[in-house]
């Protein structure tokens, strides 16, 4: 094996990220807190992993960050205890940054000048470490995973390449070395290898990491006599002593009032990666019986998903201000997987594992006060922010809409939360509050139609009777919806129906109407007959419909059946669905009807019915959006009606 190998980044990669890093940094000094940020989690994962494996450093292993400048040669190092990285680590974190998918999506970010996608992406995939290149013009880093060996060096101009090889290095943890570029205060380059600037950057970006990040800090020095005062004509003496620059106390640990906006935003950055400022935080601080803290963000944005693997989610969990876990997904539901924060308890051992945490007392009682914390938090942004609360909705709603789906528990938690797309308003979503308290008088359920979008569901022939009666309907058309209603049942006490299931009365009880419908139940009941024989593989009953005003047919699904869409959703999901018959409702009063009738009436045996019944039931799956059975024998059977029309 050759001394020195020689590595390309990914050639786009580099591109971009000149690219990103010229449209987003506008400060360079952050450089130092990207360092410090990945060095502090090296830490983290270090303590994390010798919990369980205490062989892997010395009892006085120092927990530490080192920032040593050097004037003379221009360099600044930063120094790290952690876990460190491996050959194969340094190749891969510090080499590849944007995977395909991001790569093209960065791409069109940069060049549309989109900063907001920009800057998600970047907070997604972290170009931390490559934000030293506005500063340097020549990066090397030596590190040393714990439990290795050898240790491995990787050095980079940053155009293109990088080099690696084998190098040696006494304790574990990652060294990362600056050439810095000269000092250009109009271009924000300062010069970071005064202590004065060092410290400036740390407090205000880094002060709330918990490891010390240490630093020579020059100080001049009198000679003094007993009494402590300066000797007369003593000569200054420059002495340079390491101190500590961050406060390093915990930012949840501290009161609210004493933390600044500034100071949460850039632990929210730390912990999240992300660049956006979150939405809301909830600070929690427990005690008595229970004592612990928590700091909770809700963030503005959705993670991006590009379907490379599973998302991580959890929360950090901490005992006595030492971290257990990086994701603990114990502290809270999986439909609140989009919290970021931290939980600190005092009552937690160093060494939990896992299985303990999930059967753990405390764990369990935090998380039922975190959820409902959050739920509280969220009722009161949709009651006093609603604006706010929109947006937050449009970010993470369908995640809450699952958790009615998937969560018995979370039902009642969560109804008030829902919002719904609604026959009301073209835009404005509404609460199942909002629809009760506006329903008709004689209206005695909720109804709803789930459909694949809102302009499919507007068309759709089942609403004709429910306009003309001025009822509202909520438009359902993500899938989840539909698990969701199932599982809420009822609100207020009224039936969540849809209004293309069941049978539907709206005249029950009015001996007038009912005697009319007797009348006509009986005038078509041969022509039904006949239509059913004809559509028998595909429906299974034929009714007169009280849905409809405008149009001769649709399909409607019996009270218990499952539904079209969900039948094509558990389909898509693997599982076998028996194909489920449903029911075609004809709109007496339709032109169409009539004259299948006095066809009917006066030949019984034609042929013509039974093709106009299937005509009629392809227009019914068409009308709400669904597929034909045969489009090639419905397109011809078209065809050849439009000729006769014409
Ligand atoms: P991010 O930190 O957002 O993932 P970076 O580009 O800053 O992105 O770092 C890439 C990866 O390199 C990190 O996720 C981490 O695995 C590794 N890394 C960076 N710095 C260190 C360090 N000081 N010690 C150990 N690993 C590091």
């Amino acid at each position: 094996m050759p001394q020195t190998e020689t590595f390309e980044f990914q050639a786009e990669t580099t591109r971009l990220l000149n690219l990103v890093i010229n449209s987003l940094y506008t400060t360079k000094d952050i450089f130092l807190r990207e360092l410090i940020s990945n060095a502090s989690d090296a830490l983290d994962r270090l303590r994390f992993e010798a919990l369980s494996n205490p062989d892997l450093v010395p009892e006085d292993h120092p927990y530490e960050i080192r920032i040593e400048p050097n004037p003379s040669n221009r360099t600044l190092t930063i120094h790290d205890t952690g876990i460190g990285m491996s050959r194969e680590e340094i190749i891969r974190n510090l080499g590849t940054i944007a995977q395909s998918g991001t790569r093209e999506l960065l791409q069109q970010a940069a060049e549309g000048k989109n900063r907001e996608l920009l800057s998600s992406l970047i907070g997604q995939f972290g170009v931390g470490f490559y934000s030293v290149f506005m500063v340097a013009d020549k990066v090397s880093v030596i590190s040393k995973r714990a439990g290795e060996e050898k240790a491995t060096f990787w050095e980079s101009v940053g155009e293109g390449r990088f080099d690696v090889s084998t190098a040696s290095r006494e304790s574990c943890g990652t060294s990362i070395s600056l050439h810095l570029k000269a000092v250009d205060e109009d271009a924000g380059i300062h010069d970071y290898t005064e202590s004065r600037v060092l410290e400036g950057i740390v407090k205000r970006y880094s002060d709330f990491i918990t490891f010390p990040v240490l630093c020579p800090v020059e100080r001049t020095e009198y000679e003094k006599d007993e009494d402590g005062k300066i000797k007369e004509g003593a000569e200054p003496k420059k002495v340079v002593e390491i101190q500590t620059l961050n406060a390093m106390k915990p930012i949840w640990t501290r009161s609210e009032s004493d933390v600044s906006d500034g100071e949460y935003a850039e632990f929210y950055q730390h912990i999240a990666h992300d660049w956006a400022p979150p939405m809301k935080r909830i600070a929690v601080k427990a005690e008595g019986r229970l004592e612990y803290r928590a700091l909770l963000f809700i963030p503005s944005r959705p993670q991006l998903d590009f379907g490379m693997g599973e998302p991580h989610w959890g929360l950090q969990l901490y005992a006595k201000s030492v971290m257990i876990m990086e994701e603990c997904q114990d502290l809270l539901p999986p439909w609140l997987r989009f919290i970021r924060g931290v939980v600190d308890s005092v009552d937690l051992p160093l060494n939990v594992s896992r299985e303990m945490l999930q059967q753990d007392r405390h764990i369990l009682q935090i998380r039922r006060f975190l959820t409902s914390k959050i739920v509280r938090t969220l009722d009161r942004m949709r009651k006093d922010e609603f604006e706010e609360y929109l947006k937050f909705w449009k970010s993470f709603g369908r995640i809450l809409k699952e958790g009615v789906a998937t969560d018995r528990d979370a039902v009642e938690d969560l109804r008030s939360l829902l919002l719904f797309k609604s026959s009301a308003d073209e835009e404005k979503l509404v609460s199942l509050d909002e629809y009760v308290a506006r329903m008709k008088v004689k209206q005695d359920a909720i109804y709803y139609l789930t459909g694949e979008s809102r302009a499919v569901i507007e068309n759709s022939p089942h609403l004709e009777a429910f306009r003309e009666r001025g009822y509202e309907v909520l438009f359902l058309d993500d899938p989840v919806d539909e698990v969701m209603v199932q599982v809420l049942r009822e609100h207020e006490g009224k039936a969540l129906k849809s209004v293309a299931r069941g049978d539907l009365d709206f005249d029950a009880g009015e001996d007038e109407a009912g005697e009319k419908k007797k009348e006509e139940k009986e005038r078509f009941s041969g022509l039904f007959e006949t239509l059913q024989k004809a559509l028998d593989q595909w429906v299974r009953e034929i009714r007169i419909s009280a849905r409809l005003k405008d149009s001769p047919a649709c399909l409607v699904a019996g009270e218990y059946d499952i539904s079209p869409q969900l039948e094509k959703i558990l389909r898509a999901n693997g599982q076998e669905v028996p194909a489920s018959k449903r029911i075609l409702e004809v709109n007496p009063e339709h032109e169409i009807l009539e004259k299948m009738l006095r066809r009917f009436e006066e030949n019984p045996e034609d042929g013509k019915i039974a093709e106009t019944a299937e005509l009629l039931y392809g227009y019914a799956l068409l009308a709400e959006g669904g597929e034909l059975p045969d489009p090639a024998r419905f397109t011809r059977l078209l065809a050849e009606r439009m000729k006769e029309g014409l």
